[in-house]
């Protein structure tokens, strides 16, 4: 748990420590990161620390997404980008370094050939019924304590306790492990996307999904 007196973007949002501030409002402030990974890149921050999504109250939610559409159109129309990047990572496992929340806004640019971020993950295959499971325990959960108040479910469920996370593992596990051959539907996909084969297989090798 970060000291709010000493995490580095509550003290950036206090102005103790410069940044290219290029959005602010009652509740939010954006500034550009120190890495950009294109020029223009900003992260958005609420005012008040909590360390990831799950940490916020639902009531604020709505007007710190607000705040990112805004910043993304700002930086969108600034940097003449034909495409904006929105991410987030919430936890260490994630690959949070900073630990207050933040999004990323990202100007992107089609001479890039941009791939999505979420093409840094490569895709698993889980059988129809390991799918079934996961669905499930991830409609059953309970919700974290920041989204208690307002909480509605999905569908209607009976009241049931939370699946231990191991159910979502082991239906993991009971699926097939993902092998370097791909369906044709895989196969052309990539094809019409120009994406490199060898390389999609080579990483894909060294996935286990025994985490
Ligand atoms: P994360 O990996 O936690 O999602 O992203 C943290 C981001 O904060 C990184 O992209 C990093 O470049 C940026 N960052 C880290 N320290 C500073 C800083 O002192 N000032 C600014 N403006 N950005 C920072
Ligand atoms: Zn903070």
């Amino acid at each position: 748990m970060v000291d709010e007196k000493q995490c580095l973007f509550c003290r950036i949002a206090r102005g103790e420590i410069p940044a290219k501030k290029v959005y602010e409002d009652g509740e939010c402030v954006a500034f550009l990161d120190i890495n950009p990974r294109n020029p223009g890149h900003a992260l958005v921050i609420p005012r008040k620390h909590y360390e990831t999504l799950l940490d916020m109250p639902d009531g604020e939610t709505g007007e710190y997404f607000r705040s990112v559409k805004r910043v993304a159109g700002l930086v969108k129309n600034g940097m003449n980008a034909q495409g904006i990047s929105i991410s987030s990572s919430n936890g260490q496992a994630a690959g949070q370094v900073v630990a207050h929340l933040h999004f990323h806004v990202i100007p992107r640019f089609a001479a890039e050939g941009p791939p999505g971020l979420e093409s840094m993950l490569s895709s698993k295959r889980l059988d129809d019924k390991a799918m079934d499971q996961i669905a499930q325990a991830i409609a059953k959960a309970s919700p974290e304590p920041a989204a208690m108040q307002d909480f509605q479910p999905s569908a209607p469920q009976p009241r049931q306790p939370a699946p231990r996370p191991v159910q979502a593992e082991s239906a993991i596990r009971a699926a097939p492990r993902p092998t370097t051959a791909m369906n044709k539907t895989e196969q052309s996909k990539k094809k019409r996307d120009g994406e490199d084969e060898e390389e999609f297989e080579s990483i894909d090798d060294e996935i286990s999904f025994d985490f």
